[in-house]
């Protein structure tokens, strides 16, 4: 018979009821477990730690645990001593440096959209690494932003890759000298300096005599050792601010600090000897070279371009002089060179 159906239930009924939800619910919590399994497979092994940050208290109300792999610190402990007293620098990608409290600002600011953001932290055991940050908005009902979502990642190994490619492409590869490049925006700037403050600045190029010879008598490969060799000579005899460049396949720059023409001289005089006195050896085979230098002293007003050009100019008067010596730029006679 149909039973109505506002007849009471008979108590078998009733428990074969609360046996389907009893069923009903073990499924959700099952399927629940079964999600947060999920969760946590995806936060732990991503490698990153997923966040949630709170803007009114600027504290994680998320955190993943795996943080702790990333900072030394569990989330307990960074909400406890901030995150950013972690930060020793923070980036742009692929931008400089920026200040700390422009981020916040932003921020707190209200919308900011999406936001990324490289951090360099100190670890809890005082090691420096690197994190990316790269977090969207996180909304009320209303809209407002209250917080972002994000997710931090270790780039530590990305820095030094990018850091030591930067250092790369300003290092000549066979003698470790300031490339052509890097040497020309060196010299800018101490150009600059010494207008600045009126300090003398000189600077020296030189190039090595009837280098073809050797390469030609001995190889290439012994060629190249001859330069590695110059380099550590002339390195030797300079001081520590001067700049050396290796500005072209056999020609060198050097930009002295506090210098005049007359320093300039013993400078240039301590370079030619000291090439001199390298000596490459290979089986039977002996090497050794001199080279010709031109010096020039920084004028009021004037430009790179034009002392490396004076420079350069005075180098071909000493190779025309008959190669091994120095020839001073004297077209602004300024001291009295005996
Ligand atoms: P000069 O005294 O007039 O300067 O004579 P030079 O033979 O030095 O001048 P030249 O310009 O005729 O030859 C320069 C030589 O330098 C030729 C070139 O093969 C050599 N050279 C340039 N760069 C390198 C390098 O990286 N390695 C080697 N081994 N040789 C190089
Ligand atoms: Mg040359
Ligand atoms: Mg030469």
């Amino acid at each position: 018979m149909k039973r109505s159906k506002q007849s009471p239930d008979s108590p078998a009924q009733e428990l074969a009821g609360l046996r389907r939800e009893v069923e009903r619910l073990k499924g959700v919590e099952s399927r629940l477990k079964e999600s947060e399994e999920r969760l946590r497979f995806i936060t732990e092994t991503t490698g990153g730690a997923l966040y949630r940050l709170c803007y009114a208290t600027m504290t994680y109300d998320y955190l993943s645990p795996v943080v702790e792999r990333l900072t030394g610190y569990t989330p307990e402990e960074i909400n406890r001593i901030g995150f950013s007293s972690l930060v020793r620098t923070i980036t742009k990608p692929a931008s400089d440096e920026v200040p700390a409290e422009e981020i916040r600002n932003v921020r707190l600011a209200g919308r900011t959209g999406e936001y990324r953001a490289d951090y360099q932290i100190e670890t809890k055991s005082g090691q420096l690494c690197w994190l990316a940050d790269h977090s969207l908005p996180w909304l009320d009902t209303d809209g407002r932003e209250i917080g972002s979502v994000g997710v931090l990642t270790d780039i530590t190994e990305r820095k030094r890759l990018e850091e030591s490619l930067r250092i790369m492409a300003t290092i000549d590869q066979l003698t470790g000298l300031l490339n052509r490049r890097r040497f020309m925006e060196l010299a800018e700037r101490e150009l600059g300096r010494s207008r600045r403050y009126g300090s003398p600045l000189s600077l020296i190029i030189f190039d090595i005599d009837h280098f073809k010879a050797v390469n030609d008598a001995h190889g290439h490969a012994m060629g190249d050792r001859v330069l590695e060799r110059l380099a550590g000579a002339c390195l030797g005899v300079l001081r520590e601010n001067d700049l050396l460049g290796r500005i072209g396949g056999e020609e060198f720059s050097v930009c002295l600090l506090e210098c005049d023409l007359r320093k300039a001289r013993t400078a240039g005089e301590r370079l030619r000897k000291a090439v001199a006195a390298v000596e490459v050896q290979e089986g039977e085979a002996r090497a050794s070279i001199t080279i010709s230098l031109g010096a020039a002293q920084l004028q009021q007003d004037e430009r790179l371009s034009e002392l490396m050009h004076r420079a350069d100019r005075a180098m071909y008067e000493a190779k025309r002089a008959g190669r091994n010596c120095l020839v001073l730029d004297q077209t602004h006679p300024q001291l009295p060179l005996a």
